[in-house]
Protein backbone atom coordinates (compact mmCIF):
# COMPACT_ATOMS: atom_id res chain seq x y z
CA UNK A 1 0.00 0.00 0.00
CA UNK A 2 1.04 3.38 -1.18
CA UNK A 3 1.95 5.92 1.98
CA UNK A 4 -0.64 8.44 2.52
CA UNK A 5 -1.36 12.10 4.93
CA UNK A 6 -3.52 11.63 7.38
CA UNK A 7 -5.99 14.30 8.32
CA UNK A 8 -7.88 14.96 11.43
CA UNK A 9 -9.84 17.96 11.60
CA UNK A 10 -11.57 19.25 14.38
CA UNK A 11 -14.67 20.84 12.55
CA UNK A 12 -16.33 20.70 9.11
CA UNK A 13 -14.67 23.74 7.48
CA UNK A 14 -11.52 22.20 8.29
CA UNK A 15 -12.23 18.98 6.57
CA UNK A 16 -13.40 20.63 3.62
CA UNK A 17 -10.58 22.86 3.51
CA UNK A 18 -8.27 19.73 3.75
CA UNK A 19 -10.56 17.98 0.42
CA UNK A 20 -10.68 21.42 -1.45
CA UNK A 21 -9.19 20.81 -5.45
CA UNK A 22 -7.86 17.27 -4.34
CA UNK A 23 -10.55 15.47 -6.42
CA UNK A 24 -10.42 11.88 -5.55
CA UNK A 25 -6.94 11.69 -4.59
CA UNK A 26 -7.87 12.62 -0.78
CA UNK A 27 -10.89 11.37 0.27
CA UNK A 28 -12.85 11.47 3.57
CA UNK A 29 -12.57 8.92 6.13
CA UNK A 30 -15.34 7.23 8.02
CA UNK A 31 -15.46 3.32 9.24
CA UNK A 32 -13.37 2.49 6.55
CA UNK A 33 -14.51 -0.45 6.36
CA UNK A 34 -14.70 0.14 2.33
CA UNK A 35 -12.08 2.76 1.91
CA UNK A 36 -9.33 0.98 4.07
CA UNK A 37 -10.06 -2.84 2.10
CA UNK A 38 -9.39 -0.86 -1.07
CA UNK A 39 -6.46 0.71 -0.06
CA UNK A 40 -4.60 -2.43 1.34
CA UNK A 41 -5.99 -4.73 -1.45
CA UNK A 42 -4.10 -1.81 -3.71
CA UNK A 43 -7.49 -1.58 -5.60
CA UNK A 44 -7.30 2.47 -4.89
CA UNK A 45 -4.50 4.77 -4.26
CA UNK A 46 -4.86 8.47 -2.66
CA UNK A 47 -2.59 10.74 -1.19
CA UNK A 48 -4.39 11.17 2.17
CA UNK A 49 -7.73 10.80 3.59
CA UNK A 50 -9.50 12.92 6.06
CA UNK A 51 -10.83 11.67 9.37
CA UNK A 52 -14.36 12.74 9.63
CA UNK A 53 -15.44 10.78 12.52
CA UNK A 54 -14.14 13.40 15.78
CA UNK A 55 -16.22 16.10 13.98
CA UNK A 56 -19.10 16.68 16.62
CA UNK A 57 -20.87 18.62 13.57
CA UNK A 58 -21.12 15.21 11.86
CA UNK A 59 -21.81 12.69 15.38
CA UNK A 60 -24.89 14.22 15.94
CA UNK A 61 -28.62 12.89 16.01
CA UNK A 62 -31.54 15.28 16.25
CA UNK A 63 -35.33 14.44 16.51
CA UNK A 64 -37.67 17.49 15.98
CA UNK A 65 -41.47 15.57 16.76
CA UNK A 66 -42.97 16.90 13.65
CA UNK A 67 -40.01 18.70 11.75
CA UNK A 68 -37.69 15.28 11.52
CA UNK A 69 -34.76 13.13 11.98
CA UNK A 70 -31.10 14.40 11.23
CA UNK A 71 -27.91 12.31 11.64
CA UNK A 72 -24.69 13.43 10.90
CA UNK A 73 -22.42 11.73 8.09
CA UNK A 74 -19.89 10.03 10.67
CA UNK A 75 -22.89 8.76 13.20
CA UNK A 76 -21.64 5.26 13.64
CA UNK A 77 -24.61 2.05 12.92
CA UNK A 78 -24.72 1.09 16.66
CA UNK A 79 -26.00 4.88 17.77
CA UNK A 80 -28.77 4.46 15.21
CA UNK A 81 -30.21 1.19 16.12
CA UNK A 82 -29.94 2.55 20.05
CA UNK A 83 -31.49 5.74 19.71
CA UNK A 84 -34.57 5.70 21.80
CA UNK A 85 -36.27 8.26 19.73
CA UNK A 86 -35.23 6.74 16.44
CA UNK A 87 -36.54 3.22 18.11
CA UNK A 88 -39.45 4.59 18.64
CA UNK A 89 -40.35 6.86 15.30
CA UNK A 90 -38.44 5.34 12.43
CA UNK A 91 -38.54 1.04 13.11
CA UNK A 92 -37.70 0.62 9.58
CA UNK A 93 -34.62 2.62 9.80
CA UNK A 94 -33.71 0.46 12.66
CA UNK A 95 -34.45 -2.58 10.66
CA UNK A 96 -31.96 -1.12 7.58
CA UNK A 97 -29.73 -0.39 9.47
CA UNK A 98 -29.38 -3.26 11.92
CA UNK A 99 -28.26 -5.10 8.83
CA UNK A 100 -25.42 -3.42 7.86
CA UNK A 101 -22.32 -5.44 9.22
CA UNK A 102 -24.68 -8.36 9.98
CA UNK A 103 -23.87 -12.05 8.19
CA UNK A 104 -26.48 -12.35 5.97
CA UNK A 105 -24.16 -11.68 2.91
CA UNK A 106 -21.06 -13.72 4.95
CA UNK A 107 -17.93 -12.11 3.54
CA UNK A 108 -15.50 -12.91 6.63
CA UNK A 109 -14.24 -16.83 7.59
CA UNK A 110 -15.96 -16.68 10.74
CA UNK A 111 -19.43 -15.54 9.16
CA UNK A 112 -18.66 -18.69 6.88
CA UNK A 113 -19.76 -21.42 9.41
CA UNK A 114 -23.43 -20.29 9.53
CA UNK A 115 -23.90 -21.11 5.70
CA UNK A 116 -23.15 -25.13 5.21
CA UNK A 117 -25.71 -25.67 8.37
CA UNK A 118 -28.19 -23.58 6.31
CA UNK A 119 -27.46 -24.74 2.93
CA UNK A 120 -26.49 -28.25 3.25
CA UNK A 121 -29.67 -28.52 5.45
CA UNK A 122 -31.77 -31.75 3.77
CA UNK A 123 -34.98 -30.76 5.50
CA UNK A 124 -34.72 -27.27 3.32
CA UNK A 125 -32.48 -27.71 0.27
CA UNK A 126 -33.06 -31.80 -0.24
CA UNK A 127 -29.53 -32.10 -2.70
CA UNK A 128 -27.21 -31.13 0.55
CA UNK A 129 -24.47 -29.50 -1.60
CA UNK A 130 -22.79 -26.64 -0.30
CA UNK A 131 -22.95 -24.35 -2.84
CA UNK A 132 -21.53 -21.10 -0.86
CA UNK A 133 -18.43 -22.04 -0.47
CA UNK A 134 -17.72 -24.08 -3.43
CA UNK A 135 -19.33 -20.78 -5.17
CA UNK A 136 -16.05 -19.16 -3.34
CA UNK A 137 -17.85 -17.19 -0.97
CA UNK A 138 -15.62 -17.38 1.98
CA UNK A 139 -12.94 -15.49 0.44
CA UNK A 140 -15.16 -12.33 -0.32
CA UNK A 141 -17.86 -11.45 -3.03
C1 LIG B 1 -15.23 -7.22 5.06
C2 LIG B 1 -16.47 -6.40 4.85
C3 LIG B 1 -17.67 -6.88 5.31
C4 LIG B 1 -18.85 -6.15 5.10
N1 LIG B 1 -20.00 -6.66 5.55
C5 LIG B 1 -21.15 -5.98 5.34
C6 LIG B 1 -22.40 -6.49 5.78
O1 LIG B 1 -22.46 -7.57 6.37
N2 LIG B 1 -23.51 -5.77 5.53
C7 LIG B 1 -23.47 -4.58 4.88
O2 LIG B 1 -24.49 -3.95 4.69
N3 LIG B 1 -22.29 -4.06 4.45
C8 LIG B 1 -21.15 -4.74 4.65
N4 LIG B 1 -19.97 -4.23 4.20
C9 LIG B 1 -19.99 -2.95 3.50
C10 LIG B 1 -19.81 -1.88 4.54
O3 LIG B 1 -20.91 -1.84 5.37
C11 LIG B 1 -19.69 -0.59 3.82
O4 LIG B 1 -18.43 -0.67 3.30
C12 LIG B 1 -19.88 0.59 4.78
O5 LIG B 1 -21.21 1.04 4.69
C13 LIG B 1 -18.97 1.73 4.45
O6 LIG B 1 -19.06 2.67 5.50
P1 LIG B 1 -17.75 3.25 6.16
O7 LIG B 1 -18.20 4.23 7.17
O8 LIG B 1 -16.83 2.15 6.63
O9 LIG B 1 -17.15 4.02 4.88
P2 LIG B 1 -15.60 4.32 4.41
O10 LIG B 1 -14.96 3.03 4.04
O11 LIG B 1 -14.94 5.12 5.49
O12 LIG B 1 -15.94 5.20 3.18
C14 LIG B 1 -16.61 4.67 2.04
C15 LIG B 1 -16.63 5.72 0.92
O13 LIG B 1 -17.42 6.86 1.34
C16 LIG B 1 -16.63 8.04 1.35
N5 LIG B 1 -17.05 8.83 2.52
C17 LIG B 1 -16.94 8.51 3.83
N6 LIG B 1 -17.46 9.49 4.59
C18 LIG B 1 -17.91 10.44 3.75
C19 LIG B 1 -18.55 11.70 3.93
N7 LIG B 1 -18.84 12.19 5.15
N8 LIG B 1 -18.87 12.42 2.84
C20 LIG B 1 -18.59 11.95 1.59
N9 LIG B 1 -17.99 10.77 1.35
C21 LIG B 1 -17.66 10.02 2.42
C22 LIG B 1 -15.17 7.56 1.44
O14 LIG B 1 -14.24 8.50 0.92
C23 LIG B 1 -15.22 6.28 0.62
O15 LIG B 1 -15.13 6.58 -0.76
C24 LIG B 1 -18.79 -4.93 4.41
C25 LIG B 1 -17.57 -4.43 3.96
C26 LIG B 1 -16.43 -5.16 4.17
C27 LIG B 1 -15.11 -4.63 3.67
Amino acid sequence: MKAFDYFDPPTVGDALAALAGKSDRVRPLAGGTDLIVQLLRGALEVDGVVDVKKIPELNGIVYHPGEGLTIGAAVPCHRIVEHADIVKMYPGLVDAVALIGGNAVPRLPSDVREVPSRIDDPATHGEGTNNAVSAGIPGGI
